[in-house]
């Protein structure tokens, strides 16, 4: 849901799984599942539906709508496990062959793998691999997850155990969902980095996601989120769950989860997204009042927390912008000299709401800065008296290694200017981002700070992040 800076930031991917007691359509369930997600990963989509071990693929690069039809939905046929996942690329570029989930045939069966996050020590992990003997064909480090994976599963005695096993080499975030021939797998780091929650139909069947919105999607009940560091294992014998990881390391899920990437219907680690949102709003009121005519957002994120703004400060809430929802891949950008002259097609301010107002804008995060001053420019045009800029999120002044591609300080707009440097580069009358205090106080879980300058909670990579293992693959493939 892109608000106006947080276009520039992208979140790793969603995870679905089903295990169904009965042989059925559960290739349908993984779609809507995967179609709720769709936010989290816009680049590649793919269903691997496992009947009674044999596992049936389909993948490609796309939206959910665009990579499957009635036809390939059929193809995948009926099965009683299936593992869905929708990609944006954080590690290994948009490359169709990196598509998830990823499907491994070893000496004790399949395995089927999707991944949300990004591991730390993947550059390692995967040198050590290739010289051990290790072929990969994709340049992704779920690739990675899964080899680990399976090597363990040739040293033990079960899936769960080999999960538990590579649990203790992969560092960084991963939530996973993996079946194998018999057993569907839910695993999430100790840290807790990426959501992942289970629920149940009445039927039944035993779903995991990303968020609690697939679940309502497929008309499953949340039952509970996984822990960090849990396995959860789905199988005829019942449910089985493995905390050996459990609180091992802390505890920090990604806090932009609730101030941008999540669904404002999700529930994530007990705090509802929408909630959270609100409350940064009322928070950023308290931090730095105002008096002004009218609070607006930025569409889509930015509006709950205008609304918690209004709420708290009780000035006016209104919709300032009307956003064009239908603007598809085919859409032509207009070029710099386009947007200079005033082309904006995707945001339009609604004249009667900002006209000779003051008015205070919220929206969710900045990243470069060029956005929220485009914005801006259009506020203005439309007649806004005053402009009191707040943002639901600490500044950027760090790079992300856990699974988003907040990736270079040097694009960070906060990391080389000051608050009031920034208010003047992007033509405000004041401006002022929630607090690293505030952003505490938004939900009652322990969060990952490190990209608002909160401290890195495990080692970072020495080798970049995306891309790194590109030039191992040949051109065009
Ligand atoms: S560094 Fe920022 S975006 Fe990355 S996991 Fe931490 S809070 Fe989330």
């Amino acid at each position: 849901m892109p608000s106006t800076e947080s276009r520039d930031i992208h979140e790793a991917c969603g995870v679905f799984g089903v295990f169904a007691p009965e042989r059925c359509d559960v290739a349908s369930m993984a779609y809507y599942g995967l179609y709720a997600l769709q936010h989290r990963g816009q680049e590649s989509a793919g269903i691997v539906v496992n009947d009674d071990g044999v596992f049936a693929v389909h993948r490609d690069a796309g939206l959910v709508g665009e990579v499957f039809g009635r036809e390939s939905l059929e193809a995948l046929g009926q099965g009683s496990i299936v593992v869905g996942h929708v990609r944006y690329a954080t590690t290994g570029a948009h490359r169709r062959r990196n598509a998830q989930p990823i499907v491994i045939n070893h000496h004790k069966g399949h395995l089927a793998l999707a991944h949300n996050g990004n591991l730390t020590n993947a550059y390692e992990l995967r040198n050590a691999l290739e010289e051990q003997g290790s072929i990969f064909h994709t340049t992704t480090d779920s690739e990675v997850i899964a080899y680990v994976i399976v090597q363990e599963r040739l040293r033990t005695g079960s899936i769960e155990e080999a999960v538990y096993a590579a649990m203790g080499q992969i560092q960084g975030a991963y939530s996973l969902v993996i079946s194998s021939p018999a057993k569907l797998i839910a695993a999430r780091d100790p840290h807790g980095f990426r959501p992942l929650c289970m629920g149940k139909t009445d039927d039944g069947k035993i779903v995991f996601a990303s968020e609690s919105c697939a679940l309502d999607a497929v008309g499953a009940r949340f039952v509970r989120d996984i822990q960090p560091g849990e396995i959860v294992t789905v199988s005829q014998e019942g449910i089985k769950t493995d905390c050996r990881h459990c609180g091992s390391t802390s505890r920090n899920l990604c806090s932009f989860e609730f101030i941008y990437f999540a669904r404002p219907d999700s529930v994530i680690d007990g705090t509802a997204v929408s909630t959270a949102r609100q409350k940064a709003g009322a928070l950023l009121s308290r931090q730095k009042p105002v008096e002004a005519d009218v609070v607006i957002g930025v569409p889509d994120s930015g509006l709950d927390a205008a609304m918690g703004y209004a709420a708290a400060s009780g000035i006016p809430y209104g919709i300032g912008f009307t956003k064009n929802k239908y603007m598809g891949r085919t859409f032509i950008a207009p070029t710099q000299q386009q947007r200079e002259v005033g082309v904006n097609i995707k945001l339009n301010p609604v004249r009667s709401v900002v006209d000779g107002k003051r008015i205070v804008l919220i929206d969710d995060s900045m990243v470069r800065g060029t956005t929220s001053r485009g914005i801006i420019q259009l506020l203005r045009r439309a007649g806004a008296k005053e402009i009191h800029m707040r943002i639901s999120a600490p500044p950027f002044v760090a790079p992300c290694y856990y699974g988003t591609d907040i990736d270079d300080e040097r694009h960070l707009i906060a990391n080389h200017h000051s608050v009031e440097e920034i208010a003047r580069l992007i033509g405000v009358d004041s401006l002022e981002f929630l607090s690293m205090e505030h952003l505490g106080e938004m939900a009652d879980c322990p969060f990952c700070t490190a990209c608002f300058g909160g401290g890195y909670p495990t080692a970072v990579p020495v080798h970049g992040q995306k891309d790194r293992f590109e030039q191992k693959l040949p051109r065009n493939r």
